[in-house]
């Protein structure tokens, strides 16, 4: 588990935290998002471990449906031109509260994902500074 750091993200489009303190996943506060499938709308929350794939989902989704994703506060949809380099899904954007931004595939069983910061050696420094590691 210690080559995993927890990360905290925000929504990309009003700021607000996405993380929920009250369900935890792993110890640490979940990543709390809306999601529509088929039209089917649920709650997901996943594991803040950057490499952990662990997540919950309030609703029956089928493996390999495209979910899409969005913000609990705002309720803006969250998503990106970027698409995933293994499935073509749409790549979903979390803003870090550290600056960057992780990306996250939008199908479900798809595990892909990155970090992505503007500036690539401040963003890995930070990362650094805070976890001595990464
Ligand atoms: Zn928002
Ligand atoms: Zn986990
Ligand atoms: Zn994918």
């Amino acid at each position: 588990m210690e080559k995993f750091v927890p990360l905290r993200v925000k929504c990309p489009k009003c700021k607000k935290t996405l993380m929920d303190p009250y369900h935890t996943l792993h110890d640490k506060p979940s990543i709390l998002v809306d999601i529509e499938s088929n039209d089917k709308k649920g709650k997901m929350r996943l594991c803040s471990f950057y490499g952990c794939y662990d997540q919950k989902l309030s609703i029956e989704i089928e493996d390999q449906a495209i979910m899409k994703f969005f913000c609990p506060s705002c309720k803006e949809e969250l998503t990106s031109k970027n698409v995933c380099e293994e499935c073509d899904a749409p790549m979903i954007p979390l803003s870090m509260e550290k600056g960057g931004r992780i990306y996250v595939c939008s199908r479900k069983g798809c595990h892909k994902h990155y970090l992505n910061f503007e500036n690539v050696s401040d963003g890995l420094r930070k990362m650094y500074n805070e976890f001595g590691y990464f």
